[in-house]
């Protein structure tokens, strides 16, 4: 591997003939519910290129949603998963449990904000570890209210369904949902100030905003945790204002309810500190990680202060897979890369090219309405001329024309209208402006 070209290359159109025989046996196979963001069938990838089937190579503008911050198939990661999986490949952590899962667990309580003594526990996916997250919380208040925000995306399974805000595509048709769930208004900086520019800046007032909603409609006597992600992901990127959060914090640590961050997509570096927590100042009890934590491998956690986490009772979770060993390796190599290669500062800077960039765009048209995220973890929300009305028209047109001239983009927001930025933070600066460029090319175009 490492051999791969770190250079944009179309050889066929998008999707070329080796993708389009691919799609079709998808389509006789895979579940119709399983939709596909782009028709390409990927071989290889590495630094800031995906290679697919018919060796076209594309700039990845997405990580995968965020999975490959340090880089797919990361040097120390292939050593780690190599050694790891001739050794074995499961036990059951719960049956003869092994070292890789407990050094996970360490450098996880070392590595969260808050100095306080810690646990954590493993899982497969951020939606499971969400729910335990729910679980370690209700357990340990004996209450059973959750709040989660406007906007919010916690996962796809029955609980984190109820948690997750938009309908479609992510509950339309699948429920009932699990009861006690709750939703406040979140703090979004961009639409807020089109109503009223002191919330767009004073984060206490939106919180205020919040906190009647919560007290009147719920009350601290029945809630058992505030679920919230910092910096919100498939919502759209957005930031909440300065104070939103440690508001929230506040309250909750005087009303004995849980504050749960979910950072499965703003942590592991993506923001340029290893949680996004750490720039707001805030220390969650509980904080919920997953997505870039092992480089692709499937892991999770919840990790938090010691006599939240053990609350529930013995053998009261786990879960067959959860902390597989394979997983663990590659988790110890993906948290020695950050470290080790400095990629926290490698964020900050594609936050510099990248706002440097797309700001330059915004003062030339209007149709971006704004351009907001940190570290590496960048959005544009796009905009009917002039106007707040989202554009999501505009923002499906360009991320298909971005994608047919070999750019991959993802997009998300409640109002579908939001272009984001997940880069690995091994991309090169090149490859990174090329990639802007062609987005620029295309918007003057339309
Ligand atoms: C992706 C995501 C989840 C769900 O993670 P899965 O691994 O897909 O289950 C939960 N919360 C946030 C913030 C996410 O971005």
């Amino acid at each position: 591997m490492t051999t791969l070209e770190q250079s944009r290359k179309l050889v066929t159109e998008i999707p070329g003939p080796a993708s389009i025989e691919l799609s079709k046996r998808r389509v006789a196979a895979v579940s119709h519910g399983v939709g596909v963001t782009m028709p390409v069938f990927a071989a290889r990838a590495g630094g800031g290129i995906i290679e697919d089937v018919d060796g076209n190579r594309l700039i990845d503008l997405g990580s995968g949603i965020a999975v490959t911050t340090i880089g797919n198939s990361s040097p120390r990661v292939i050593d780690a998963v190599r050694a790891q999986v001739a050794d074995f490949t499961h036990t059951c952590f719960m049956v003869t449990p092994y070292e890789e899962y407990v050094a996970v667990a360490e450098h996880l309580n070392r590595l969260t904000p808050g100095s306080y003594e810690k646990r954590s526990a493993l899982f497969n996916s951020g939606a499971e570890a969400v729910e335990n997250a729910i679980k370690i919380a209700r357990a340990y208040t004996r209450k059973t209210a959750v709040v989660a925000f406007d906007h919010a995306y916690h996962g796809r399974t029955n609980l984190t369904m109820a948690l997750t805000a938009k309908s479609m595509p992510y509950k339309s048709g699948f429920g009932p949902f699990a009861p006690e769930i709750y939703r406040a208004p979140m703090s979004y900086p961009y639409r807020d100030g089109l109503i009223d520019k002191e919330w767009a800046t004073d984060g206490e007032l939106a919180a205020e905003r919040a906190l009647t909603v919560i007290d009147k409609q719920i009350g601290a006597a029945n809630l058992a945790a505030i679920i919230i992600e910092p910096i919100q992901g498939e919502g759209g990127f957005i930031v909440p204002a300065p104070g939103f959060l440690p508001a929230l914090r506040a309250w909750c640590s005087d009303n004995d309810v849980v504050f749960i961050a979910d950072e499965v997509q703003s942590g592991f570096a993506r923001t340029g500190a290893m949680f996004a927590c750490e720039d707001e100042g805030i220390e969650p009890d509980l904080i919920v990680t997953a997505k870039g934590i092992a480089d692709g491998l499937p892991l999770a956690a919840v990790t938090g202060r010691a006599e939240i986490m053990d609350a529930p009772h013995v053998s009261g979770l786990g879960g067959t897979y959860g902390g597989n060993p394979v997983a663990c390796a590659a988790a110890l190599a993906t948290i020695e890369t950050i470290e080790l290669d400095g990629l926290l500062d490698r964020a900050k800077h594609i936050e510099t090219v990248m706002k440097d960039k797309l700001g330059r765009m915004q003062a030339d048209d209007d149709r971006i309405g704004d351009v907001r995220g940190r570290g590496a973890m960048i959005a544009v929300e796009l905009v009917k001329s002039g106007t707040g009305d989202p554009n999501p028209e505009l923002t499906k047109t360009l991320a298909a024309k971005a994608h047919s001239q070999g750019v991959l983009v993802l997009t998300c927001g409640t109002f579908g209208n939001i272009l984001r930025f997940l880069p690995p933070l091994t991309i090169s600066d090149e490859l990174l402006i090329e990639g802007l460029d062609v987005l620029a090319g295309i918007l003057a175009e339309i």
